[in-house]
């Protein structure tokens, strides 16, 4: 498990004092999720981008190269060090813009769990972090302070800064960002943190209650046995995709809507028992595979998925083992396939998905990927056991990106909201597929679903 120390809570609230006082203690290392917002919106101004355009802003924060903590507490664009422009008054003036959007959110979520994944954890602190970013995180703290104190605090770190100002302009300012900031990612505690007031409180005895006292204790992940697991899937996509290339004509399209960093889900069509093999056409990366029960039953192919890092899912129940094991993957970062329609169909409709990668991906922050894929039914469909060679055409769609649901309960109708939304596009990019087809049947999808 990466170990990972939530430090979330409103801007004043001491997180960074306390992070770092944490982080010295526990000999982990900081991660400030502010700061990554604050470089992305500097970025965005000084390329003069529209700060209402989300896509935009991810696509060149993307490209950019962003170091945090080298030396501590200093912040790195392209390696010049922005750690100073970055607390100024027109960045702290567009940062709640820049990070409303869900596309900026995904990517920098992305990097924060690369960071800790490289790291096997780390304090982080934020707004999110407890709440979205690491669910699973052994140690949640929510830091408040009354909103005098915060506006002291702010005041007083302007001036350390030689940024002068009267502490009601201070107060405004830190006010307006918070409602801005709560439009998008609501501030709440997670279920599990624990709630700290700082209000008079001295930081030494804040740090001591979060630190070792308060259970946290830095662990060294032990990732040798992944690697080997990891080498096994390069060896395995190398050695089948490359002649099933070959007789099958494989032909992707949109390759390039696929994040080459961070977690996603892949949201793929399902008509055959070779969807597998195809959907790992469309990244080099490994993806992690949710089957269904009965594949594991079978001793050889419960290996070989497990060795794949594929794990199970009992088909037709809201299996929570299933989604912890999908939320522990895409939280190390790594892509997670889950049939969306939960079983094989016939046909060309996408009609009554299931819930799951909706619900993980918002309740994460990742997007989804939806991936049709034609000509799959033609090779084995479901109740045959033979292949018959056919040709393939994959179809990545453009990533969806589910609203923020700030802290707190994900809500039923976003995940509903979320999962229709995959619906039409994985129909667009099957139907895209289709054409490539020749035998298929005309569309309309007048057969039903098989089991
Ligand atoms: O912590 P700091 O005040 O530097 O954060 C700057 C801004 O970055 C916040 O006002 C908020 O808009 C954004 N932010 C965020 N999620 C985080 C951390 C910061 O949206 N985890």
């Amino acid at each position: 498990m990466i170990h990972v120390v939530a430090i979330d809570g409103p801007a004043g609230s001491g997180k960074s004092t306390v992070a770092r006082g944490v982080a010295s203690a526990l000999g982990l290392e900081v991660l400030d999720t502010g700061a990554m917002y604050r470089a992305v919106t500097l970025l965005a101004i000084e390329r003069g981008l529209d700060l209402g355009d989300g896509e935009v802003i991810a696509r060149a924060a993307e490209e950019a190269v962003l170091e945090l903590g080298d030396p501590p507490g200093s912040v790195r664009l392209d390696g010049r060090d922005v750690s100073a422009e970055i607390r100024g008054p027109a960045v702290s003036a567009g940062v709640s813009e820049v990070s409303s959007h869900p596309a900026v959110r995904a990517l920098l979520r992305a990097r924060q769990r690369e960071w800790a994944e490289q790291r096997g954890g780390g304090v982080i602190e934020g707004r999110d972090i407890g709440t979205v970013v690491f669910t699973d995180a052994p140690v949640k703290v929510f830091l408040t302070a009354d909103e005098g104190e915060r506006a002291r605090r702010r005041h007083r770190d302007e001036e350390d800064a030689a940024r002068p100002a009267d502490l009601e302009s201070v107060r405004d300012a830190v006010d307006r960002r918070d409602s801005l900031d709560n439009r998008t990612t609501p501030l709440a505690p997670a279920p599990d943190a624990v709630v700290i007031d700082t209000t008079g409180r001295d930081v030494d005895d804040v740090v001591k209650e979060v630190g070792p006292a308060g259970g946290a204790r830095p662990v060294t992940a032990d990732r040798r046995g992944d690697l080997g697991k990891r080498t096994f899937y390069r060896v395995a996509h190398a050695l089948v995709l490359t002649p099933f290339k070959a007789i099958f004509w494989v032909r992707v399209r949109g390759r390039e809507k696929v994040p080459r960093r961070g977690a996603f889900v892949v949201a793929p069509s399902h008509r055959s028992l070779m969807d597998i093999f195809f959907t790992a056409y469309i990244t080099r990366r490994r993806i992690r595979f949710m089957a269904k029960q009965e594949l594991f039953e079978e001793p050889f192919l419960a290996w070989l998925f497990t060795a794949l890092g594929g794990f199970s899912v009992e088909r037709g129940s809201a299996d929570r083992a299933a989604l912890r094991a999908g939320q522990a993957a895409l939280e190390g970062g790594e892509p997670v396939a889950i049939f969306p329609e939960g079983t094989r169909r016939h046909g060309r409709e996408i009609t009554d998905l299931f819930d799951g990668g909706a619900y993980l991906a918002t309740r994460l922050g990742v997007p989804i990927v939806p991936v049709g894929i034609g000509g799959s039914e033609q090779i084995l469909a479901s109740g045959k056991t033979l292949p018959r060679p056919h040709k393939v055409a994959i179809v990545v769609g453009d990533p969806i990106y589910p609203p923020d649901h700030g802290a707190g309960r994900v809500r039923r109708q976003e995940v509903s909201n979320v999962t229709e939304k995959v619906r039409v596009e994985l129909q667009a990019c099957f139907d895209a597929g289709v054409p490539y087809d020749p035998a298929a049947p005309p569309s309309g999808g007048e057969l039903g679903q098989d089991q």
